[in-house]
């Protein structure tokens, strides 16, 4: 949970960033001519595999550039909706031999929404139990402190869920 709202969070921090700056993290392999490639900038975030030549030692590479790209190449075009995309280019290469690239507001709306539904779902019990009713399913437990006769939920018991 904590590890989607961290992320989450970071997303809406790449979103903001990627109208100002992009950045790339490339990976190539010893013997494979080209490189993977996570790409953000304005707006969304690509995954892709490049048949370009990497140009770099074999490993992990960071750049960063200002004035930025979409994410999104119109090359090779399979696919493009609402930031959405999916591209698979011939040779010769431009940049990405096939990828794949997503809007930022899907990915941090996909990040958040699980935690934000946890919290509602939290709050949810508490209210109901400060209420005197059951947590779980909502029945008056004021003849029956101690067990729910209706679906069973000890006192307190439904928190923890
Ligand atoms: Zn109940």
């Amino acid at each position: 949970m904590t590890v989607s709202v961290v992320l989450g969070l970071s997303v809406c921090f790449l979103w903001a960033r990627s109208y100002q700056v992009s950045d790339a993290l490339r990976w190539s392999g010893r013997r494979y001519i080209g490189y993977a490639i996570v790409y953000s900038g304005k707006g969304g975030l690509l995954v892709g595999v490049s048949g370009q030549a990497q140009g770099f030692a074999p490993g992990i590479r960071y750049d960063r550039e200002l004035d930025p790209d979409p994410a999104s190449s119109t090359k090779g075009l399979l696919f493009s909706w609402l930031g959405f995309g999916l591209s698979h280019e011939l040779p010769p290469y431009d940049v990405a031999a096939n990828a794949v690239w997503v809007p930022d507001w899907f990915v941090a709306l996909l990040l958040l929404t699980a935690p934000v539904l946890y919290l509602n779902k939290r709050r949810t019990i508490r209210h109901r139990e400060q209420t005197g009713l059951c947590g779980h399913c909502g029945y008056d437990l004021r003849a029956t402190a101690e067990r729910c006769p209706e679906c069973g939920t000890f006192a307190g018991q439904s928190a923890a869920a």
